[in-house]
């Protein structure tokens, strides 16, 4: 190949990789498969896309670049020939409350000059916008939610004033501010609050004016105007951005306050100008409360070229899985993977070409249906002319690659290498795990467990959920499945959990934590490990803590310093006073058993699991290696780690139990196929160990091999929220109303 048609990498070591070599070919598919730990990440986004993006911003003029987040040079020799760079990662979407899936994605820019055009000449788009204020709801701000006071928390009215009726700490009895109220010679202070007339009431809330008011304090005494009780409360505290407010004192505002529906626009977030303005009968606000799939269908009765473009981006929504969803969605919401593909929407209608699209198994959350238009979505990307770049397991996204980079063969430093590199034919005969793997075939579990007992919802019908009564059997390994938007999270991660407070929800959330929490920290580790470090040095085991005086007082045992950036990710660049080692120099020269505290923080798991001769902590080592995380550091960051691999941590933290019930989303996550068969050696290990597992998963390597398979649908959005199947995997084969169902006999013929 041309050397213009390849990027080309030279001696790339980024974390475990070992001085990595290799060509991508352009504007094609490249997939890059491998164990997880393998080195996949550390590839494509530590050092494609880093230096992909570093580039792109050095063309920007200094004071463009001074905004942008800095990129350290990765650690390569060379990466050559890189077109600009689109990475689209599961990083959530986030957004503020002001931040819709219409907004997100220009669909309601184009929505509102629908609305303008249609209202005339003198319509303006800025009148339709929430975040406007020509448009907004005056009341609640666009936010189409208000805080207010609870005046039944506020007031005991029970009492006087002078007993104490005001329960907002600051204006106790006594207080300056008490006094402009008791002083104000307008209230009887020894009179019970419900003996106030209705003016009295309305004066002491939010009466104005009237003579000047005596307040005494320890120090001085001065004189005041007259403010009621709300209306100061809310000037001071509520009418002023409360991120100023320090932690303690919002943390008391908000106990008086609560929040609702804004009562002005009835969440609608716009003024009553903008609503009064109705296409087909119905306003801005309704049209963007529909279902994606309807309000397309809606669309196309309308005589207006500025309905095409919309309906095109609708499409686009809903041709990548996401049509259950509605324009006025708030982003915070959105799942990783949601967000993940709504990204991608943006990109999908712009006709820009020769840039390079990273992708982070886009596949996560997706049941093989929507995988398969998934696939058609990276196809179209690279037929624009685009470099397409995926980190994937799934074996029907592998199945479009133009060509796979196989990373391995195992992980951490057992991996970092390119085991396969070529199409995928070859790669089948590559003899490689990823090789066999794709080649193994698929078998239903036929010897079930039978059930202890059962776990009942009755009635659900929260978000789309059509009054769901459905039994979950106890002592067994349940799958949960069906398309996106078919109502699983809704059924088992709200409905399930809020009704069994007792279950474990092991999930892939970030574990709160400081920036110092590492595997061992979390497990519990570093108390015994430090104890034996104090032992065989004789000294204080202070000393080997990362927030201690032995830590090195550069990055405070980070290893790293991270800085915080107004409009941007925080940039974290290695520690060159200990080289990312955390420690002083002299609390390294302790030894145990010849290996000093960073040496220990440094060994994977599995080789910690020799080292430890002590029970306890060879324990530990040994529930990560059976998590399947054995490549794990013990001092590696959680905050490096991946969702799957956050989700097994809290797995082996848990091992050993008995009469638990677990309920896990989508375990599978950055699992390499073969990685798949340790998950279920451990789920199959929880279960005979006597708990309830129940999983909310795609991954039809599981489906096939639950005890019991649980089906929403049939659709998304309205059209799902249904129990479309129960019972074992050998039965799903033979369902004809479920779409699961029709993958399945694909995937075990
Ligand atoms: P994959 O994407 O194939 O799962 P990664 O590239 O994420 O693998 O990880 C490869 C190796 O690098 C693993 O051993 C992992 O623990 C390690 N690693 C990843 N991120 C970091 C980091 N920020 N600091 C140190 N080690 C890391
Ligand atoms: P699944 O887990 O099967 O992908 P969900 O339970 O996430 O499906 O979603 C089911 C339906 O409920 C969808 O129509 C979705 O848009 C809606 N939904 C889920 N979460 C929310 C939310 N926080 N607010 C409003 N609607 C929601
Ligand atoms: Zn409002
Ligand atoms: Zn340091």
């Amino acid at each position: 190949m041309a050397e213009q048609d390849v990027i080309r990498i030279t001696g790339a070591r980024v974390h475990n990789l070992k001085n990595v070599s290799l060509t991508i070919p352009k504007n094609k598919i490249t997939v890059f498969t491998g164990v997880s730990g393998s080195g996949k990440s550390s590839l494509v986004f530590d050092t494609v896309g880093v230096e992909a993006q570093r580039r792109l911003n050095a063309t920007f003029p200094w004071f463009i670049r001074n905004q942008l987040p800095k990129y350290e040079r990765p650690q390569a020799d060379a990466v050559e020939n890189l077109t600009p760079p689109v990475i689209v990662d599961q990083k959530p979407v986030g957004g503020d409350a002001r931040s819709t899936v219409g907004t997100m994605t220009d669909v309601y820019s184009m929505v509102r000059a629908l609305f303008a055009r249609h209202e005339g000449p003198d319509g303006r788009v800025s009148s339709y916008s929430f975040n406007d204020p020509a448009g907004m709801c005056p009341e609640c701000e666009g936010l189409g939610r208000t805080v207010q006071v609870d005046l039944e928390l506020f007031f005991d009215r029970s009492k006087s004033l002078q007993d104490g009726a005001i329960q907002y700490p600051e204006y106790k009895v006594g207080s300056p501010d008490w006094q402009i109220w008791v002083n104000s010679g307008r209230f009887d202070p020894a009179k019970p609050l419900k003996d106030f007339t209705g003016k009295e009431w309305d004066d002491l809330l939010h009466g104005t004016g009237g003579p000047k008011i005596k307040v005494k304090t320890k120090n001085v005494s001065f004189q005041t105007d007259y403010e009621g009780v709300i209306d100061r409360f809310t000037r001071l505290n509520l009418k002023r951005d409360l991120s100023a407010l320090s932690a303690k004192r919002r943390e008391t505002v908000e106990r008086f306050m609560n929040s609702g529906v804004c009562p002005a626009c009835e969440g609608a977030r716009l003024n009553a100008a903008a609503l009064a303005t109705r296409i087909n009968g119905r306003n801005i606000a309704e049209w963007c409360s529909m279902q994606i799939t309807d309000l397309r269908k809606e669309l196309t009765g309308i005589d207006d070229p500025v309905a095409v473009p919309i309906a095109a981006a609708l499409e686009r929504i809903v041709a990548i899985g996401l049509g259950y969803l509605s324009l006025d969605r708030p982003t915070p919401t959105l799942s990783g993977g949601e967000g993940q593909r709504l990204k991608m929407v943006r990109h999908l209608g712009s006709e820009l070409t020769g840039l390079t699209y990273i992708f982070d198994e886009p596949s996560v959350g997706l049941h093989p249906r929507d995988v398969e238009r998934l696939t058609e979505q990276l196809r179209a990307l690279r037929d624009q002319g685009n470099t397409v770049l995926v980190v994937e397991h799934d074996p029907d996204v592998i199945a479009v690659a133009d060509h796979v980079v196989d990373v391995g063969p195992g992980a951490g430093a057992h991996g970092g290498e390119i085991v396969f590199s070529g199409d995928l034919k070859s790669l089948r005969g590559s003899g490689t795990a990823t090789g066999r793997a794709l080649g193994v075939k698929a078998e239903i579990k036929k010897d079930v467990r039978t059930p202890r007992g059962e776990l009942r919802i009755e009635g659900a019908d929260l978000h789309n959920l059509k009054n769901v009564t459905v039994t979950i059997p106890a002592g067994v390994l349940t799958a949960v499945t069906g398309v996106a938007g078919a109502g699983k999270s809704t059924l088992i991660g709200e409905v399930f959990r809020a009704s069994r407070p007792e279950a474990v929800f092991v999930d892939q959330s970030p574990i709160a934590a400081s920036s110092r929490s590492t595997p061992a920290t979390y497990l519990g580790m570093m108390d015994p490990i430090r104890k034996l470090f104090a032992k065989a040095g004789g000294v204080d085991a202070g000393l080997f803590s990362f927030n201690s005086k032995g830590a090195c007082e550069e990055c405070q045992g980070r290893g790293v310093i991270i800085t915080e950036l107004a409009f941007a990710d925080p940039v974290t660049v290695h520690c060159e006073t200990c080289r990312g080692r955390r420690f002083k120099e002299e609390v390294l020269a302790h030894r145990l058993r010849d290996a000093s505290i960073a040496d220990v923080l440094e060994m994977p798991a599995g080789t910690a699991a020799e080292f430890f001769t002590e029970k306890a902590l060879r324990a530990k080592a040994q529930a990560l290696i059976d998590v399947g995380l054995g490549y794990l550091t013990l001092g590696q960051p959680l905050s490096s780690l991946s969702g799957g691999e956050l989700q097994r941590i809290k797995l082996a933290d848990r091992l050993g139990r008995t009469g638990e019930i677990y309920v896990l989303d989508e375990p599978t996550t950055g699992l390499h196929l073969s990685d798949v068969d340790t998950l279920m050696a451990l789920l199959d290990r929880i279960v005979d160990e006597g708990n309830t597992v129940v999983v909310v998963e795609h991954h039809l390597d599981v489906v096939r091999q639950a005890d019991w398979v649980i089906d929403l649908g049939p659709e998304g959005g309205h059209d799902g929220g249904r129990v479309v199947f129960t019972g074992t995997p050998g039965d799903l084969v033979g369902s004809t109303d479920s779409i699961t169902a029709e993958y399945l006999r694909r995937h075990v013929r």
